[in-house]
């Protein structure tokens, strides 16, 4: 058995965020090919509790710190402990989110720990015949997948996107070990300090959790011309996402944004309308349960990714398809 996986559980203000658990996913199903144990990382204060969940979602032990000065995220705090933690436990592999605490942290912990680290990675795999880790990321603007590995050195480093790998089920009957990490942490080298933590006043946008997604790009013609898609939005309860070309036109908040520069969504049901398809959008969506395109150019190439696809002007086909399911869906 080898020295195992590690996780690093990124927390705000006490919640796990939902990274962690596909993180943690992920690690589970790379044990297994490795025959390896999945250790999640815990830094916080008084949030041991919080231990049991990470063992059901897929974590055979916690290490968890536990002290006022990990509350919050602290540069040269959180590099402190993760170094210490890898000094002493030898992991294989090393995964955390790629959010900024974890594009933050990880550079760091790699550059003191003197090893690779792949950033942004959409996909991870053990390679048969040498064991190492495959790390897989878009680059060149997405116009290339990279597959990296780190041969030499130990642990083998990744942040992954956050979106792309599955949650497990949670199980109950997992059993794991919950333990505290002790070391000496060393405040002189601390260069920042938080003054103050402002939240986000505006209503936050959550694309990433909709089951369905009512997606529009440039072809939608206009800001207003977005009231076609919200409406179809209300019947389905479904939100509206958008491609990069109608953020960068001001139409849209950039939190809708799906792609390689936004968001990755996994919704149930993804209408695309007005969009190219471009490989920088699919790259955020192209894993959605069901696929609908709506596009007046049959040649776009969003018809090689839709499972349905309809060619058409949307300006007539969404408000026509809007009062059809609200009848529809009237009628149950
Ligand atoms: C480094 C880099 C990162 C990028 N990241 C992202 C990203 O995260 N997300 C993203 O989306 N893009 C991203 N892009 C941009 C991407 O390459 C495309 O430019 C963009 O996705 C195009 O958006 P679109 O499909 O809305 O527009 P267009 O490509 O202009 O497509 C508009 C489509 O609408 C159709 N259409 C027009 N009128 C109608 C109508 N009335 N009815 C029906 N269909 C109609 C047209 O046939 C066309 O297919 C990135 C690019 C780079 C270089």
């Amino acid at each position: 058995m080898n020295k195992g996986i590690f996780v690093f559980i990124e927390q705000r203000e006490g919640t796990i965020q939902k990274v962690a658990f596909e993180l943690l996913g992920k690690a589970n199903e790379l044990a297994e090919t490795t025959n390896s144990q999945v250790t999640a990382i815990l830094l916080g204060h008084e949030i041991a509790s919080q231990g049991e969940h990470l063992i059901h979602a897929g974590a055979d032990e916690v290490l968890y710190v536990d002290s006022q000065d990990y509350q919050h995220y602290v540069t040269e705090y959180y590099t402190q402990a993760l170094t210490a933690v890898i000094k002493e436990h030898e992991p294989e592999i090393f995964l955390f989110g790629a959010t900024a605490i974890g594009r933050d942290l990880a550079p760091r912990v790699s550059a003191r720990i003197h090893t690779g680290l792949t950033a942004d990675c959409t996909k991870l795999e053990i390679d048969e015949e040498t064991g190492l880790l495959f790390m897989t990321r878009p680059a060149f603007g997405g116009n290339i997948m990279a597959t990296i590995i780190c041969p030499e050195f130990r642990p083998q480093m990744a942040t992954v996107r956050p979106g792309v790998m599955q949650v497990l089920t949670l199980d109950e009957s997992r059993q794991g070990n919950i333990k505290k990490f002790y070391f000496q942490l060393i405040k002189e080298k601390n260069k920042i300090e938080i003054i103050d933590i402002v939240h986000e006043s505006k209503h936050k946008i959550n694309i990433e959790d909709a089951k369905i997604l009512i997606s529009g790009g440039r072809g939608v013609g206009s800001k207003e011309n977005f009231n076609k898609l919200y409406d179809l939005a209300d019947v389905l309860d479904a939100e509206v996402s958008s491609s990069r070309a109608v953020v960068d036109a001001g139409w849209q908040d950039r939190q809708r944004q799906v792609g390689q520069t936004g968001k990755t969504v996994r919704p149930n049901l993804y209408f695309a309308c007005g969009i190219s398809g471009a490989i920088q959008h699919v790259a955020g969506m192209e894993d959605s349960d069901l696929i609908i395109a709506i596009n007046k150019n049959s040649e776009s190439p969003i018809f090689e990714v839709a499972d349905v696809g309809i060619v058409g002007d949307l300006n007539v086909i969404l408000p026509k398809l809007t009062e059809a399911l609200k009848v529809k869906l009237n009628e149950k």
